[in-house]
């Protein structure tokens, strides 16, 4: 069966009254600019929802898309019938038995929007479940526990006729809450805080620290394709290339190998500032996961997060691995995380990095180093490359994998 429309629900902001004006008009800006494939849609907004009219045009395929775009609580296929009885119970008979897969029980939901329909919700409750039954051999009503909740959603402009409730991608409109600069490794977990940041509204520019010629142009690569997977639900998103060789092989000859690692993150951190102040970002995201590696101990990340000044964002910080995994997963990242080329950190492991590293003595060899890292520093952020990824050639993820369950 064919639906003709799309029933979006907008997220968090609908919450917040004053604002929901500036929210639904970002929010349609958004909607319409991952839909540019499909023309032939006609929008229309209220009250914290979207109809999408399809026009003729593929609505499984554009669902999944939506399912993508950060703001969306929910979205259903609907059809739109007139104020009529028998039109109402003929959708409805439609849309059950389209229903896979095929449900033994229902229940009927009404909700009358439009205060002048001539029947109350009761009663379409009664009209048009009897009908349902009457013409559905061995379906049952069951009000509590039922395989498909079949609801009627009486506007203005139509009666909407649906069963199906996608969950969408939740948060806020992508650039609401502004931007930051996401420090995006090879990894699994880096792509992951960066959809996660993306999600809660912030616009994101990732940067990518790099030692070639000891770091391949592979590994290089791997990054861009995660950056340019990250751009499918950012739009657009610049991506820094640092060059970190000479400053890892100054800090590499101190012959502090515990604190290698310790060194190279509170550089990093002083190029990603550098960069982030640039371009007009509030905070730096990272990957960082309590206890999963030394440079993660709450010691570790004490004695690194003091190199910067700006607030650095780390939304994995309690999530366990498994959870991770499963988004990089869905968000279409894993695949590419888990090839196995070199990071520029995973080249110098030391066999004991520390875990609970001393502050006094990590600035002692900072200031050490004085001028000469300072330059170094300064150096990175000069020869820094930009590049600027676009979502296209990017494929919707399959909505068979996500039309089931919530994200979290
Ligand atoms: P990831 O899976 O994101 O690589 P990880 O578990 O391997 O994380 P680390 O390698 O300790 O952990 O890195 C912690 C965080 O530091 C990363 O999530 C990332 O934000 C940042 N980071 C590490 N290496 C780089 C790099 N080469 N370029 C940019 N950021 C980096
Ligand atoms: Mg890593």
């Amino acid at each position: 069966m064919n639906f003709d429309y799309l029933l979006v629900r907008l997220g968090e902001l609908t919450l917040k009254g004053r604002n929901r004006g500036k929210f639904e008009s970002l929010m349609l800006g958004k909607i319409k600019q991952a839909l540019t494939a499909y023309p032939e849609l006609q929008y229309e907004c209220s009250y914290g929802r979207v109809y999408i009219k399809l026009n003729g045009a593929d609505g499984e395929r554009a669902l999944a898309r939506l399912t993508d775009v950060f703001g969306i609580w929910t979205i259903s296929p609907v059809l739109k019938v007139k104020h009529d009885l028998e039109e109402i119970r003929h959708a409805a008979l439609a849309v059950l038995h389209a229903h896979l897969p095929v449900p033994s029980t229902f229940k009927m939901s009404v909700k009358r929007a439009w205060k002048d329909f001539p029947h109350d919700s009761m009663e379409m409750n009664r009209l048009v479940g009897a009908h349902v039954l009457r013409n559905t051999p061995a379906l049952r009503v069951d009000v509590r526990e039922p395989d498909v909740e079949l609801r009627l959603d009486i506007q203005q402009q139509g009666v909407f006729v649906y069963c199906t409730v996608v969950p969408g991608a939740g948060g806020f409109p992508l650039g609401m809450n502004g931007k930051a600069m996401l420090m995006l490794s090879g990894g699994i977990d880096s792509p992951v805080a960066g959809w996660t940041a993306m999600r809660k509204g912030l616009e994101i520019e990732a940067v990518h620290f790099h030692s070639y010629p000891f770091t391949s142009q592979q590994a290089t690569d791997k990054v861009v394709a995660l950056a340019q997977r990250l751009a499918y639900y950012g739009g657009r998103i610049k991506l820094h290339l640092v060059p970190f060789t000479e400053l890892q092989t100054l800090l590499a000859q101190q012959k502090q190998d515990h604190l290698i690692i310790t060194l190279m993150r509170r550089s990093m951190l002083r190029i990603a500032e550098r960069l982030a102040e640039r371009s007009g970002a509030l905070a730096i995201v990272t990957g960082d996961s309590l206890g999963q590696v030394a440079s993660q101990t709450l010691g570790s990340m004490n004695v690194i997060g003091r190199a910067a000044e700006l607030p650095l964002l780390r939304p994995l910080v309690m999530m366990d691995k498994l959870e991770i995994i499963r988004i990089s997963e869905r968000i279409g990242t894993y695949e590419t995380s888990i090839l196995p080329f070199e990071d520029c950190c995973t080249l110098f492991v030391p066999k004991s990095p520390a875990t609970n590293p001393n502050l006094r003595v990590v600035e002692g060899i900072e200031n050490a180093l004085g001028e000469q890292l300072e330059r170094l520093v300064g150096e990175a952020v000069a020869g820094t490359e930009t590049l600027v990824m676009t979502p296209e050639g990017q494929e919707e993820r399959k909505l068979a994998a996500s039309a089931e369950d919530r994200w979290f």
